[in-house]
């Protein structure tokens, strides 16, 4: 059954990149006539207590949720979480901690190279990355061009790669880790945007043993046969398809708050598929 108001299960507030605070980002999703929104801000919480009174003030369910970005080989992953508990220390901790670091590898790597003897500048790894995020690529662009090594490749062989003496490990979370970790958390893990995931087909197996629980069809971005190609998969991997605007208030990218249709059932059968629905495995490897 469909009837015509409009939810929307994925927006952001400028506690990530958005640019309305959590209250401004309910308040327009009440005058836009949303009845149901997620607060998905990227690796954190801290808005969804003030924006669920909020709601509630207004006639607006506000689902807890957040967007976890991943890395990995496997294009963009990001997987939302619903139902996470706005209260969780544990969880935003965990969080906290994920955001402080992100991007500091490459940093540690060169501190851990220039202890070592290998004189590299961290402006000029930079300089090499053009802008970009920083990784091993261009730390062993930097260490062949210093002269420290013979060739770019050896910088890899004999410095950075694991188990050498410079190399740190990644502190991102990879796309199975997010997952189990918003399960451990009682959450309900899906996959956003899967346009911008690489080889959706071979880690969406994976990703659903691990817990995964929805995939977001609906999505300004997509054609009516992405959309299809989406709900195909869902219905093949046993995945509620959720949908949302990915609001960020700024208009680069995502449409209005509640412009992107999301069948109502959407959210009971998320529901359903909180806690004991769920039967944790262990998850291993570098998915
Ligand atoms: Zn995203
Ligand atoms: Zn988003």
């Amino acid at each position: 059954m469909t009837t015509g108001y409009p939810i929307d299960l994925h927006t952001h507030s400028l506690r990530s990149d958005g640019a309305l605070t959590e209250v401004e980002l309910v308040r327009r999703a009440a005058a836009r006539a949303v009845k149901i929104q997620a607060l998905s801000d990227h690796d954190t919480l801290v808005g969804v207590a003030a924006a669920v009174a909020e709601g509630e003030r207004l006639g607006v369910r506000v689902i807890p949720a957040t967007e976890l970005n991943t890395e990995s080989e496997w294009g963009d992953v990001h997987i939302l979480s619903y139902f996470v508990d706005p209260h969780d220390e544990a969880l935003e901790e965990r969080l906290r901690w994920l955001r402080e670091n992100r991007g500091r590898r490459i940093e540690l790597m060169v501190e851990k190279l220039n202890a070592l003897g290998y004189a590299v500048s961290l402006d000029r790894v930079r300089d090499i990355a053009q802008g970009g995020s920083l990784g091993r690529p261009h730390l062993a662009q930097a260490l062949f061009e210093a002269g420290h090594v013979p060739t770019y490749d050896s910088a890899f062989a004999t410095l950075i790669s694991k188990d050498s003496p410079a190399y740190v490990s990644r502190v991102g979370l990879a796309p199975l880790e997010a997952v189990a970790l918003v399960r451990e958390h009682g959450g309900v893990p899906a996959l956003a945007h899967p346009g911008t995931t690489v080889g959706l087909e071979q880690i969406l197996p994976e990703l659903t043993k691990a817990g995964l629980a929805g995939i977001e069809c609906y999505y300004p971005s997509h054609s009516p046969t992405w959309t299809a190609y989406c709900l195909r998969l869902a219905k093949q991997w046993g995945l509620t398809p959720t949908g949302g605007s990915d609001f960020h208030g700024r208009g680069e990218h995502g449409a209005d708050l509640g412009a992107v249709f999301v069948p109502p059932e959407t959210i009971a059968a998320l529901e359903a598929k909180r806690g004991s629905a769920y039967h944790s495995t262990r998850v291993e490897g570098e998915l």
